[in-house]
């Protein structure tokens, strides 16, 4: 990796202090930071090198997965913190900003390799982007990167704006935008499980898969981002970029040794086939919820109207689902079923593929109780794998029952998604990020759902904080198939419980 300046814009802000300096840390500590290490953090307020680099060690102590240990090295890492005060709008500011790379460029010499962090609202994206470029920061002799995070656009024709302004000053190989999704280990997996296990790979495709479900579930509230929420609902939130940044992931298949631009084709791939909604047909393949007061762990949550700053009449959505389909020769007839939702019963974002059973008919001549095999991928909070297959019961007269075979990562210290991004965005690997024909993909398949939600035309279903969603969203299943929840596809608990579930009991 070759050395570089990190700039970072919102360097008081609170993914800063969350996420980046406990990310560089831990990038730092393990030894992946090449040649001397160069943080430039921006804001508005005026702070001192020493006032910030004491925020910076107040992050780790806080955030970081690995406790900051009082060291040399510590010492060594936080003097690489140094502040700029920088407000979006004044180009003198970018003009001080670019004396101050020159000279730490010079003082510890580095080549003129640039990273800019834009953790700022995305509203300055495009007026940081411009003035990089007028002020010369950007006419460097090395690479020069943007990494950028979400919101990318509220719909299709703001994301085009943004990206032709970003254009201007950066090329396209040139912008990372962060989707921290993709940089969740058991999601960096997917492609490994499929090209390294021959058998997944034979079954990865519509022959065999009935159905995949995706589910991102949390079980907090709005919390205290209300502004900012109401206005983007779980469509906006998670839908159109972290949940079909999954589907892509889960869907596209790689040979072995795939470069990023293969990637990239076969995520768009994905994403172009994916069947486009008609407006008569969308109240039957999108469901969006909002929640109403219920219980959680036992004890008594608000609904979402009775959250502050949200008002009364808000027909924001906290949750969505949908059914969809990819229309190529692989998973022609697969449906998928996505859904994302606040306050919902289980902390968890999981992939689920239920297998066919060619021989359905045949067990139910025989009056044969068979559960489907289920391959189920644990993104978070806990990592890991299961499979479920049917064995004999030798203690209930050879009855079939599922029994699963379950691997779990155990491992709590992790690298965060966080740290894989700009690792990778260091090495200049666009991997793990969303590209444009991506994001302005995933835009165009959801604007129907956009126009349809702003005329009324969607209801709006209420659904009880602590339970699994609305029941309208288990329709989308039809009679046959239900949502594989926490306890509906473990084993043994299947059938009965699934079904009471899915009545609504
Ligand atoms: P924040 O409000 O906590 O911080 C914003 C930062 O922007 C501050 O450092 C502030 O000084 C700076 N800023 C604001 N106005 C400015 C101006 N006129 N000139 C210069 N700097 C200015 O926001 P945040 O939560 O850190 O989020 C930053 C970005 O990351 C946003 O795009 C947000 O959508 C995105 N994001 C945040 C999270 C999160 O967990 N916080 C998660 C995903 C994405």
């Amino acid at each position: 990796m070759e050395s570089s300046t990190f700039v970072l814009f919102g360097a008081t802000g609170d993914l800063a202090k969350r996420k980046i300096f406990p990310a560089l840390y831990n990038l730092f500590a393990d030894g992946k930071l090449s040649g001397p290490l160069s943080v430039i953090g921006l804001g508005r307020r005026a702070l001192t090198n020493e006032t910030f680099q004491a925020q910076v060690l107040d992050s780790l102590r806080t955030f970081s997965r690995r406790p900051p240990a009082d060291s040399p090295e510590l010492q060594r890492f936080l003097l690489a913190f140094e502040y700029s005060v920088l407000d979006v709008g004044r180009p003198e500011d970018y003009r001080k900003l670019l004396e101050h790379v020159l000279r730490r460029e010079r003082e510890l010499g580095l080549p003129q390799n640039r990273m800019f962090y834009l953790s700022v609202g995305p509203e300055f994206f495009g007026p940081i982007a411009s003035n990089i470029q007028a002020s010369g920061l950007g006419d460097t002799e090395g690479w020069k990167r943007l990494i950028i995070e979400k919101p990318f656009g509220r719909d299709l024709q703001s994301a085009r704006e943004l990206n032709d302004n970003l254009s201007q000053a950066f090329r396209e190989e040139e912008i990372f935008r962060i989707d921290h999704f993709l940089g969740k280990p058991m999601v960096q997996n997917l492609e490994v499980l499929k090209y390294s296990n021959p058998v997944l790979r034979a079954l990865w495709q519509n022959r065999y898969i009935s159905n995949v479900q995706i589910t991102a579930a949390e079980t907090v509230g709005v919390e205290e981002r209300a502004g900012y929420y109401d206005k983007s609902g779980a469509l906006r939130d998670m839908f159109q970029n972290h949940m079909l940044q999954l589907l892509m992931m889960m869907a596209m298949q790689l040979p072995k040794d795939s470069t990023p631009e293969d990637v990239r084709s076969k995520k768009r791939h994905v994403i172009s086939s994916v069947r486009p909604l008609l407006e008569d047909e969308l109240a039957q393949n999108i469901v969006r919820g909002q929640y109403a007061a219920g219980e959680l762990k036992g004890k008594p949550v608000p609904g979402y109207l009775s959250e502050p700053g949200i008002p009364a009449a808000s027909q924001n959505e906290t949750y969505i689902a949908a059914r969809l389909f990819i229309d190529d020769p692989l998973w022609s007839g697969v449906p998928f079923y996505i859904r994302t939702g606040k306050r919902l019963k289980e902390k968890s974002t999981r992939i689920v593929i239920e297998f066919k059973e060619p021989l359905s008919d045949i067990h139910n001549k025989h009056k044969i109780s068979l559960e489907p095999n289920l391959l189920v991928i644990n993104i978070g909070p806990e990592e890991g794998l299961s499979l479920q297959l049917n064995t004999k019961d030798p203690r209930r007269h050879g009855e079939l029952e599922p029994v699963s075979i379950r691997h779990e990562s155990g491992n709590p210290d992790l690298p965060e998604a966080y740290e894989n991004l700009i690792y990778d965005a260091m090495l200049g690997d666009a991997t793990f990020f969303a590209h444009w024909d991506e994001v302005e993909l995933s835009w165009q398949w959801v604007q129907p759902i956009i126009e349809a939600t702003e005329a009324g035309t969607l209801p709006l279903h209420p659904y009880a904080a602590g339970s699994n969603g609305p029941a309208a969203a288990a329709e989308l299943l039809g009679e046959d198939h239900w949502w594989l929840d926490e306890e509906t596809a473990a084993p043994a608990a299947q059938s009965e419980t699934a079904k009471a579930v899915r009545q609504g009991a």
